[in-house]
């Protein structure tokens, strides 16, 4: 029987398995260790945090008083250094043990930091915890240069939100229309051409190079050089795997689960961006490491798991709110909804019949829609799902 759940790390899918256990009615004990102050939200990092519009206290993902409320006894700066299976414990830095029937290791992740020389430099920044972002922040003063490196979901917001604070902002990525695979190709174009529309200039290269100046840092793009007063890297997130392979368990790209979030070792679970279920790649965006949390918590219960539904993640760039669903990747042609002119519009993926993915701009409805004819396998015919005269819950009903 279960009678102390010690979760290791305190992001979403931490504080998401200690609330869904206590919802779930578990009676033992639930210990919630996290390296951070407090357990606080991601996403505002690179969007209303990181402006300064909101303070480290309105992204706390749960109010102080929740966790005596829930008796969910956190440890809050400290970390946990090993797990030790065979003594059913956890060790914390200063070599403490706290006993655990199961272990659930939400650890998440640190920003990558690809092999470019003079990278040590203090200008160079990433993006991953509330002070990255209170360091990036100083750095983001009008008319400072700033060099974003990679185009993708985070490099994307910092650029938008840089521009916003009147930065001069430069946007560097290899891939000319980065996202592709997330979005599909057009709408993932028409977001990358946003940045232009909104003063943030995109070269497609690679960064070789970052040195330091007395003028700047200067940064060798493709063999030019150029002169920023900051730099941010958003080129992915690495996972927390370190106390998971130091107790043996099966890491690859990612701690394996099974498809109730259960390691190579029975007693210990593993949720959100460290966790990769097997022959599956690991994803990486808020939504998928709640559920993740969700189902260890039935899992931890014995209670059936929450029910699959297609993955989903939101962006903000630029003022315009996006969102998808489902496997865009996995599409065998698209259809477009509305025209890129239109304030509102979106994108389905689709393949023999069945819509696959769905993505909109400004039109979360449209996703909501999309989620549920993936979900229920609703066959649809294209030229109505094209069409925006033709209600989307209509076509719910097959
Ligand atoms: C800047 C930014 C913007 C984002 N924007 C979006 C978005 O718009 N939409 C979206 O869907 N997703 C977004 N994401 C992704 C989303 O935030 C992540 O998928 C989510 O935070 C993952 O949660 P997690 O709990 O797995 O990991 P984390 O949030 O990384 O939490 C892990 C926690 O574990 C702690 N920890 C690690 N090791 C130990 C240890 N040994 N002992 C104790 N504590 C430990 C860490 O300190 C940390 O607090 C964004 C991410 C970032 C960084």
């Amino acid at each position: 029987m279960t009678e102390r759940v010690v979760i290791v790390g305190g992001g979403i899918a931490g504080v998401s398995t200690a609330a869904s256990l206590r919802a779930q009615g578990f009676g033992g004990e639930v210990i919630l260790v996290d390296a951070g102050e407090f357990p606080y939200d991601r996403p505002p990092l690179s969007k209303d945090f990181l402006t300064g519009t909101k303070d480290i206290k309105q992204i706390a993902l749960q109010p102080a008083q929740w966790y005596d409320d829930q008796h969910v006894r956190l440890i809050n700066r400290t970390t946990v250094t090993a797990l030790r299976p065979r003594d059913g414990a956890v060790e914390l830095t200063g070599g403490q043990l706290i006993p655990a029937d199961r272990v659930v290791l939400a650890t998440g992740g640190g920003a990558a930091r690809p092999p470019i020389p003079g990278l040590a430099d203090p200008r160079v920044h990433v993006l991953r915890t509330a002070d990255d972002a209170d360091r990036l922040r100083l750095s983001l003063t009008p008319g400072a240069r700033v060099l974003v490196v990679g185009a993708g979901l985070i490099g994307a917001e910092v650029a938008s939100t840089a521009v916003r604070l009147g930065c001069e902002v430069v946007l560097v990525d290899p891939v000319g229309v980065p996202l592709a695979a997330a979005l599909g190709p057009e709408l993932a174009a028409w977001l990358h051409a946003l940045h232009d529309r909104h003063r943030v200039t995109t070269v497609r290269a690679t960064v070789e190079s970052f040195t330091n100046r007395p003028e700047g840092i200067e940064a060798v793009v493709d063999g030019v050089a150029g002169v920023h007063d900051a730099v941010v890297l958003g080129v992915g997130m690495v996972p927390s795997t370190e106390l998971a392979e130091a107790a043996g368990l099966e890491v690859d790209r990612g701690i394996l689960v099974d498809e109730r979030q259960v390691t190579s070792n029975p007693a210990v679970l593993a949720v959100g961006d460290p966790a990769r279920l097997r022959g599956v790649p690991r994803t990486e965006h808020w939504e998928a490491a709640q559920q993740d949390g969700a189902r260890a918590a039935a899992t931890i219960l014995g209670t059936p798991a929450p029910v699959p539904t297609a993955p989903w993640f939101w962006t903000d760039r630029h003022g315009r709110h996006i969102e998808a669903v489902g496997h865009m990747e996995a599409a065998a042609h698209t259809v477009i909804r509305g025209s890129f002119d239109d304030p509102t519009f979106s994108v389905f993926g689709l393949r023999d019949g069945l819509v696959v993915a769905g993505a909109s701009v400004d039109d979360p409805s449209a996703v909501r829609a999309a989620r549920r004819l993936i979900d229920r396998r609703i066959p649809v015919v294209a030229d109505r799902l094209a069409d925006p005269a033709v209600n989307l819950r209509g076509l719910l009903r097959g």
